[in-house]
């Protein structure tokens, strides 16, 4: 049923062939590579719907594959859950704000592996539903249609990328979000918003919202979350 491709980049041998079995086995399309810069090639030019990326590769570290991908338009939107080595949760926040969805610490077991993948897409697939429900939450009532909030009862006014980021947060209360998935969520046509400004618009966004402003939590190495209720 499933048939979505994933991209699954490893250089050892035996870790990639145990993943692309068990995708295969359920019904995914993988697609191996051993390097780097085969990755970005196929990432680029087949769009796969996920990319499974080791961290320690012969040619690139696999952060700053994560990071291109990240940064193209084209590749931008794919999941990428990281595969990293056992005592390197340093890699793991890294990885995280470079806006990798999940990470797998070695050795994993494969069927974690596409547990989490499955999520991802589903979650993925799921999201342009909630696009235009009104979330009501704490003393939040945030209309989307009408691109509106009202605290407590009284409008607040946001611009429409303070809007964007709220309802997002707010739409997923308790989950955090890496600075890159926020500016995935809230990038406008003419609005160019990068990871930086991010932490601005936050900034800016607490300070409207008043006494409510700490329900928009930091959280720290992976980036924000809306606190839940
Ligand atoms: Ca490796």
């Amino acid at each position: 049923m499933a048939r979505e491709q994933i991209l699954v980049v490893e250089d050892e041998e035996d870790i990639l062939e145990l993943i692309m079995y068990n995708l295969s086995k359920e019904g995914y399309r993988p697609v191996g590579v051993t390097n780097g810069q085969e990755a970005l090639t196929k990432a680029r030019m087949s769009t796969p719907d996920m990319v499974i990326l080791d961290i320690m590769l012969p040619d690139f570290d696999g952060l700053e594959i994560c990071k291109l991908l990240k940064k193209d338009a084209k590749t931008q939107h794919i999941p990428v859950i990281m595969l990293t080595a056992k005592g390197e949760e340093a890699d793991i926040v890294t990885g995280l704000e470079v806006g990798a969805d999940d990470y797998m610490v070695k050795p994993f077991s494969p069927r974690v592996l596409v547990a989490r993948l499955r999520a991802i897409l589903r979650r993925k697939t799921r999201e342009p539903v909630s696009e235009d429900q009104t979330i009501a939450i704490r003393e939040f009532l945030i209309h989307p249609g009408r691109h509106e909030v009202a605290l407590d009862g009284k409008k607040v006014n946001l611009t429409f990328t303070e809007f964007r980021v709220l309802h997002f947060l707010a739409s997923r209360p308790g989950w955090a979000f890496s600075r890159y998935q926020i500016v995935d969520a809230v990038r406008g046509d003419n609005y160019p918003v990068t990871d930086r400004s991010v932490d601005v618009l936050i900034v800016g966004l607490r300070k409207k919202l008043g006494k409510y402003g700490k329900y928009i939590e930091t959280v720290r190495g992976v980036g924000y979350r809306f606190k839940e209720d």
